[in-house]
């Protein structure tokens, strides 16, 4: 066993959306070794904050499916939906400086007039002087032009990125007018908030971490290092998702999906470690852990 003794501490932060599926178990499974190579802390954190998406049963789903691979979380578990006052409370530092401004804007007076960025429209910034008419819930959105130049960082995978948020990416929502907040406000003020120092995920990720780490930079947050695991793509190249119907993982024989995972990250374990137990394929994954064997590779094939 490898009791936690460094200042590493990860986590894996799943959204309730459905059951477990095999690129979210890569994340699990990457972000669990990392940490306990490195002798590290590692911890989940169930994002349910957008709560139409989330699943009666499906946090306790994912955690028992977590437990059957033996993965257990170091600290207790937090929930994101019991922790809107901490989010509200960076939303208010946000509008104090002047970086957070209120936006009336529906989607369709967006899309009349905005030009396409990597993930969805950029805001053309309508709102930014005051609201152009007046809503009694506002979205609230970060102005991107308070440090216009490209944020930039080097993943420990993926190498140097570079993202130009005014132009890529605008002014983007940390609260909406459904009152829910943003992924991106929350995941931040938790990393924080768990002295996360080591983030590994999924690579669909890696667009949204220059939002991260400008709300950092903002909220005068300490910055993590990045990790980004290539995703899990089928046949057609589409990542694995509820969407794409992948199936839940198979957590009734957990050696073997074990194996395809690391498989799928390019690990090599012995043959014979396929006949033994899970706590045995772990610790040999976690002593051989060579995350490099999958630099460069934002996503790639299995047959899950
Ligand atoms: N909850 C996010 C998701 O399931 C992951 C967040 C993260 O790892 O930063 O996509």
């Amino acid at each position: 066993m490898f009791p936690p003794d460094s200042a590493y501490r990860g986590r894996f932060a799943p959204s309730p959306t459905g059951p477990l599926h095999f690129g979210s178990l890569v994340a699990a499974i990457g972000s669990y070794l990392d940490a306990k190579h490195h002798h590290g802390t590692w911890l989940v954190r169930v994002e349910d904050l957008d709560t139409p998406r989330c699943v009666p049963g499906a946090a306790e789903d994912i955690l028992r499916t977590l437990e059957l691979f033996g993965l257990h979380s170091d600290e207790p578990v937090i929930y994101q939906s019991r922790r809107t006052a901490a989010y509200e409370e960076a939303l208010q530092q946000l509008q104090s400086s002047g970086a957070a401004y209120p936006c009336c804007c529906t989607r369709k007076e967006i899309a009349d007039s905005a030009l396409h960025g990597i993930e969805g429209f950029v805001y053309p910034g309508i709102c930014r002087n005051g609201m152009a008419h007046q809503r009694a819930t506002p979205a609230w959105r970060v102005r991107t032009d308070l440090n216009p130049s490209p944020v930039e960082f080097i993943d420990a995978l993926q190498g140097r990125i570079s993202q130009n948020l005014v132009k890529e990416i605008g002014d983007f929502v940390v609260k909406r007018a459904d009152g829910l907040f943003a992924y991106q406000l929350a995941v931040v003020v938790d990393d924080a908030f768990q002295n996360i120092t080591h983030i590994v995920r999924g690579a669909d990720l890696l667009a949204s971490t220059p939002r991260q780490l400008y709300l950092q930079q903002l909220l005068a947050l300490p910055d993590p290092h990045y990790m980004h695991l290539p995703i899990a793509v089928n046949e057609a190249g589409e990542k694995l998702s509820k969407q794409t119907l992948a199936a839940p993982v198979d957590a009734s024989q957990p050696v073997t999906t074990l194996l395809r995972v690391l498989g799928f990250l390019r690990q090599e374990p012995p043959a014979e470690l396929a006949v033994g137990d899970i706590r045995t394929l772990l610790d040999w994954a976690i002593l051989n852990w060579q995350p490099q064997r999958v630099a460069g590779s934002l996503m790639l094939p299995t047959n899950n």
